[in-house]
């Protein structure tokens, strides 16, 4: 088995606010992509790794995994405007003959071992993809405008995080999907799931906070 990670890092951070990518603003004094990167350069269970990188950020990206030893980085790609677009980009420097890719968000900084461990060996028996998720502990209401449209029943609720793992090829064939689709999605799930294949949601971490505000970067900071 062959196991290749794409790190999506080329999401702007313009709520950051700090005039560079969210994948350059300083966690405990590195490049945020930094910790990610050295977390999955270090699983045993990943073979390589493909960087989506802001667009003129690419060189930057190859510096941060020489900084941090990342040897299993193959290469840098031009991330997209979205992204899945980004996540496109990248998939399309995977090797044909990968057999599980796995999509991680770099905003996402603390990525264990163990939950890589859970997504990869979630895969087999049928399932094509696999999610960590984390229960719903709030009342969630959709909104039509500032009217409370309806309750949703909590249960069987989840939210969804990465790293998120999936049978290389189903993973491509639902990249190979309408563009439009592709560019409104906001995980890789919801397209294997829209060409019906099976994800299976296994335990997120409370820990795999997405980094948007200052509060996030201080709050995983205070983790580390
Ligand atoms: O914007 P958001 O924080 O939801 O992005 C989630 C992840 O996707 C981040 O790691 C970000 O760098 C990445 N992304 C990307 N290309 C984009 C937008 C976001 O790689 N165009």
């Amino acid at each position: 088995m062959s196991v290749w990670a794409i790190l999506v890092a080329a999401g702007s951070g313009e709520r950051l606010g700090l005039g560079r990518p969210k994948a350059f603003a300083s966690l405990n004094g590195r490049p945020l992509l930094a910790e990610p990167l050295e977390r999955l350069d270090a699983s045993e269970w990943i073979d390589g790794i493909v960087v989506a990188a802001p667009p003129e950020w690419e060189e930057p990206c190859i510096l941060v995994a020489e900084e941090v030893a990342a040897g299993k980085v193959a290469k840098a790609v031009t991330g997209g405007p979205t992204r899945s677009e980004s996540v496109r980009a990248a998939l399309a420097e995977v090797p044909e003959d990968a057999t599980v890719v796995l999509v991680h968000d770099a905003a996402r900084p603390l990525v264990t071992a163990e939950v890589i461990e859970r997504v990869v060996t979630a895969l087999g028996d049928g399932w094509d993809g696999a999610v960590p998720v984390l229960p719903v502990s709030d009342t969630v209401k959709r909104l039509d405008g500032e009217t409370v449209a309806e309750t949703l029943d909590r249960e069987g609720l989840a939210t969804a995080q990465t790293p998120q793992a999936f049978v290389a090829p189903v993973l491509r064939d639902a990249f190979s999907t309408l563009q439009q689709t592709v560019t409104n999605s906001t995980d890789c799930a919801s397209l294997v799931e829209a060409k019906g294949g099976r994800v299976r949601a296994v335990d997120g971490d409370p820990r795999l906070v997405k980094v948007t505000t200052r509060a996030d970067l201080e709050l995983v900071e205070s983790w580390l």
